[in-house]
């Protein structure tokens, strides 16, 4: 993405007010100075629409070949179905049963010889789209691509070898509280209400 895209999907994510900016504690009780609130995406949809937008031209570009865009249940499922809608594919989500990620019975087509891309809304250390992946391959089913809105890494997480396509990608500084500098700065912390966790 050239800068100017960077750019728009920053204005489009704090316009829904998915991207704020302060003092934060996050899950892992570390601070930063971002904060993620995804499902204000879903809150959002006609905001999320002009981001899916930017999310299917990119796919479009890389003219992968696939039947299925899949995500995880829930937080993604808004932003998977709106992409394949805008793809014009079939979609699919997966959700966690006992611990593990699973299809439940009833998607008809998700079968061996099918491909599919993975769409996830952020990045952080790649565990749920690790599990996708491997639920999808144990259906036989090809992963034709993996795409995130955020990539929190900044590209440094590859999943099967591949890099995850991501229409922000940016490194998040998150501070130990002792050595946080908006702390030092006496900033008032915010805990999040809702779950940051991936
Ligand atoms: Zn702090």
């Amino acid at each position: 993405m050239d800068g100017l895209s960077q750019e728009r999907i920053l204005s489009l994510f704090k316009k829904a007010d998915a991207l704020l900016q302060g003092h934060f504690r996050l899950t892992s009780g570390k601070h930063s100075e971002w904060y993620f609130e995804k499902i204000r995406l879903i809150e959002n949809p006609a905001a999320l629409e002009e981001i899916i937008d930017l999310l299917v031209g990119k796919i479009n570009d890389e003219k992968r070949e696939f039947e299925y865009v899949v995500s995880p249940a829930y937080g993604a499922i808004a932003i998977g179905f709106l992409a394949a809608l805008k793809l014009g594919k079939k979609f699919a989500f997966s959700q966690r049963a006992e611990g593990k990620m699973i299809f439940r019975p009833g998607w008809a087509g998700l079968a061996a010889g099918t491909n599919a891309i993975v769409v996830e809304d952020i990045l952080t250390t790649g565990g749920s789209i690790r599990e996708v992946v491997d639920s999808l391959k144990e259906r036989g089913v090809g992963i034709a691509g993996i795409y995130v809105l955020v990539d929190r890494t900044d590209g440094a997480v590859a999943i099967e070898g591949r890099p995850v396509g991501s229409l922000l990608a940016l490194k998040v500084e998150a501070y130990e509280a002792e050595a946080c500098p908006l702390c030092k700065a006496g900033a008032p912390l915010t805990k999040p209400g809702a779950s940051d966790k991936k």
